[in-house]
């Protein structure tokens, strides 16, 4: 294969990008219309990944049904058929044409690319200026997205943040202000947590994860410092054997030792991603730092919509002393429709993998939908007084107040999302 050596912070991985594309499809055993059309959705949701992920985790004699190739590689039905044959005819005829170009654009925009208001409804602000690449919905956390790493090792074909990788900066939030950030977490002293994300926090050298972090360690209201991270999963070298996983691992330490809780939430989609010895070393190394590792993922159909796969992943989870934390629902955006699974299926497909694991891995919640409000869990499905309902709570809220507390709503086999539910028992849903 062709790809080149990325020298990207002294790191030695081989990138995988669109230009890859027809030569791994083919691999793959897709024909030449297969290939042109899962490029045509290439040219709208992005694509990206790495010899690890093609050498450790794909299984290429299961692919394109392998769930690896599948989290990584587009597919032909993400999108509608019609838009597909549009951008595959433009694509095919001028792969750098202003029509294709056009078409891209229109397409990304129907995709919802900013889902639960987040672009508006949590931007924090500093007197009266907005302050960019930060996000503040719970009073407690405030998201913060650095400049410098708002891309992944790999990306996930079901990826709610995928608008931060398609280049059209009005998509985007980032901040390399750090001064900003302090100043608004002075500002708030209900702020005990930081959330850095992404992307991939991951994916930024030590020096420059330093630079954010040492900052925040001087904060006395901080209570935890958290990474948002893929890395474990798409590149453990990251930790093992990259020229700054030592220096990395030393500002974990450095954290830990000012006695914040330094909170590693780690994305594994499948139980495939836990197999290689290099994860295992990297699990350890961080451990060993102090830091908790807290795993979380989505429920994405043809990918990991197995109870046994969630069940395995939160034992092999706790077995490396990892703690499973949420399962979340797919939200809506991109692809949504193509990988959604409906709340009742998500619910059975959570309570039968909790019921299989001890108590010590039921420190996982879900599945959980991120939604405008909060984070809405489906907690089972009853019938009361005759009338079939969901049991939902709010797992986080924009209003404190109505965490934990119990809400009904009509049975409904299709919904996929909390748009989908109406109240019962209720006019509306406590949160309206
Ligand atoms: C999930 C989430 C958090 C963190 O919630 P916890 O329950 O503390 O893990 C913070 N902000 C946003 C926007 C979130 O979606
Ligand atoms: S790791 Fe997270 S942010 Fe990166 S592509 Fe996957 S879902 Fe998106």
């Amino acid at each position: 294969m062709s790809a080149p050596t990325s020298e990207s912070e002294g790191r030695r991985f081989r990138a995988y990008t669109a230009r890859h594309l027809e030569e791994l499809l083919t691999r793959a055993g897709l024909s030449p219309e297969q290939r042109l059309r899962a490029r045509a959705v290439a040219t709208v949701l992005p694509f990206r990944t790495n010899d690890y992920v093609i050498d450790e985790l794909i299984d290429w004699d299961a692919a394109p049904d392998d769930p690896i190739y599948r989290l990584v590689f587009p597919q032909e039905d993400m999108l509608p058929a019609e838009d597909v044959s549009k951008l595959a005819k433009l694509l095919d005829a001028d792969p750098k044409g202003p029509e294709l170009k056009a078409e891209v654009f229109a397409i990304r925009r129907r995709l919802n690319p900013h889902p639960a208001g987040q672009l508006d409804l949590n931007k924090p602000k500093l007197g009266e200026a907005d302050i960019p690449g930060m996000q503040h919905k719970y009073p407690e956390t405030v998201l913060f997205f650095p400049q410098q790493g708002q891309t992944c090792h790999a990306y996930c074909t079901y990826c709610f943040r995928w608008a931060q990788f398609v280049g059209e900066s009005d998509l985007k939030m980032a901040s390399n202000d750090i001064d900003a950030l302090v100043g608004y977490i002075k500002a708030h002293p209900e702020i005990t947590s930081v959330l850095i994300t992404g992307g991939d926090a991951m994916i930024m050298g030590a020096p420059v994860l330093r630079r954010y972090i040492e900052p925040l360690i001087q904060l006395e209201q901080l209570e935890s410092i958290r990474m948002g991270t893929k890395a474990l999963a798409y590149w453990p070298q990251r930790f093992v054997t990259d020229p700054d996983a030592d220096d990395t691992l030393r500002l974990f330490e450095e954290v830990c030792e000012s006695g914040k809780n330094l909170a590693f939430q780690a994305h594994f989609s499948h139980t495939r991603e836990l197999a290689p010895t290099m994860l295992h070393d990297a699990v350890k190394r961080i451990r060993d730092t102090g830091a908790v590792i807290r795993t979380q993922a989505p429920l994405i159909k043809s990918i990991n919509d197995d109870p046994q796969v969630w069940s395995d992943m939160w034992r092999k989870h706790h077995t490396m002393g990892m703690v499973p934390y949420y399962m979340f629902v797919e939200r809506d955006t991109g692809p949504q429709e193509y990988f959604a699974v409906p709340l009742a299926r998500a619910y059975d497909i959570f309570q039968e993998a909790y019921s299989q694991v001890s108590g010590l891995c039921r420190t996982v919640r879900g599945p959980s939908m991120s939604a405008d409000p909060g984070k809405v869990a489906v907690d089972g499905v009853v019938e009361i007084n005759g009338t079939r309902v969901f049991v939902l709570h709010m797992i986080q809220a924009r209003d404190p107040k109505l965490v934990g507390k119990p809400f009904f709503a009509h049975y409904d086999p299709d919904a996929v999302w909390l748009n989908d539910l109406k109240p019962a028992f209720a006019e509306r849903f406590p949160f309206q």
